[in-house]
């Protein structure tokens, strides 16, 4: 007998990604009475937010992590499953008869509709105490998130001299207090001479950085170092959408999915939301991409009538 075990039957909608796009789907795919299953490797970029303040609802804030128990308690109060697993391929379209097939290399499910939501990573400075800075605010990652908390402090903005010019600049408004630490030694162009116009300062590039536990401090050639209160590396992000490619969805120059206005890649029956997708990488919006989507592959599924008593 082979140790392969055979695709399950199909499901309505399997969601591939746990975060809060993925769950939010979950959600509505239950409540429109459809089975979903959620396929998540437990990597969500929501479980590095130590506290967000701009997530509607939490006026006093919540962590990712207890938003993600939130959500994921939200999904199995309406029926959905859950398999921790990494899919790595995906074939076939809602247009064929049998669906979706998708593969993990040991097991296969089956689906008529499949929901990509498999966010990015961010590219973080190469250092042991990375994780420690972010989850005290040391190291923040996302300035739409999190500015505001920063405001009037010292903040430092890390990266390549061609990046950090206009994140700096958007931070201005924010404190006065705010320096660029470039990570090599190229021009950096319009935007860092528009930061530096606002008042924006630049250190020598190719500096270190240091973490004392509390706070991280910048130690270049020229000076002495600079203790910051908050740093944001804009180093990039990854994206883990070849096998969406190669399931014949388009992506962008910078690896995001193409989709239309009801979240659907140009492969019928497939769709995509989140981090994955937009350009705007936040909360709200993965959920509001969360219930196009599941709107929309509920309407496209076969017309269930209700029976009696629920059957
Ligand atoms: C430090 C930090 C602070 C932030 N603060 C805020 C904030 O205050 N407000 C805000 O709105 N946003 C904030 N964000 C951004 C927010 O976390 C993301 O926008 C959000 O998590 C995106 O949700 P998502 O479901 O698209 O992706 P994710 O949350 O990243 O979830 C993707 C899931 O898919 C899984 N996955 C990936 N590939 C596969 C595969 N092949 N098979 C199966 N599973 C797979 C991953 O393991 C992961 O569990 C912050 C981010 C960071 C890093």
């Amino acid at each position: 007998m082979s140790a392969r075990a055979e695709a399950t039957a199909s499901i309505d909608v399997v969601v591939v990604g746990g975060g809060p796009a993925g769950l939010t789907a979950a959600t509505y795919l239950g409540r429109f009475l459809r089975s979903c299953l959620v396929i998540d490797a437990g990597d969500s970029r929501a479980r590095w937010i130590p506290e967000s303040n701009n997530c509607p609802g939490f006026p006093s804030g919540v962590s990712g992590v207890e938003l993600l128990r939130r959500l994921h308690a939200q999904a199995v109060e309406f029926g959905a499953r859950f398999d921790a697993a990494e899919v790595r391929t995906i074939s076939g379209s809602a247009d064929q008869a049998g669906g979706f097939l998708l593969d993990d290399g040991t097991r296969s499910w089956r689906a008529r509709c499949v929901i990509l939501a498999t966010g990015l990573a961010d590219k973080l400075p190469d250092v042991p105490w990375v994780a420690d800075a972010v989850a005290c605010g040391a190291i923040r990652l996302c300035s739409v998130c999190d500015a505001y908390e920063a405001r009037d402090s010292c903040i430092g903005v890390y990266g390549p001299a061609r990046d950090i010019g206009a994140h700096g600049l958007f931070l201005r408004a924010y404190s006065q207090r705010v320096y660029l630490l470039p990570d090599d030694d190229t021009d950096g162009g319009e935007d860092m001479r528009a930061a530096i116009d606002a008042g924006v300062r630049v250190l020598a590039p190719g500096g270190r950085l240091e973490f004392d536990g509390e706070r991280c401090r910048y130690a270049s050639s020229d000076g002495s170092p600079v203790v910051f209160d908050s740093i944001y590396p804009f180093l990039g992000s990854l994206t883990g959408t070849r096998f969406a490619a190669a399931a014949g969805a388009k992506l962008s120059d910078t690896g995001e999915i193409i989709v239309d206005r009801h979240q659907m890649t140009g492969v019928p029956g497939l769709f995509a939301i989140g981090d994955v997708v937009s350009g705007l990488n936040q909360i709200s919006v993965a959920v509001g991409q969360a219930a196009i989507a599941a709107t929309r592959a509920h309407a496209m599924l076969p017309f269930v009538p209700r029976g009696a008593n629920g059957a």
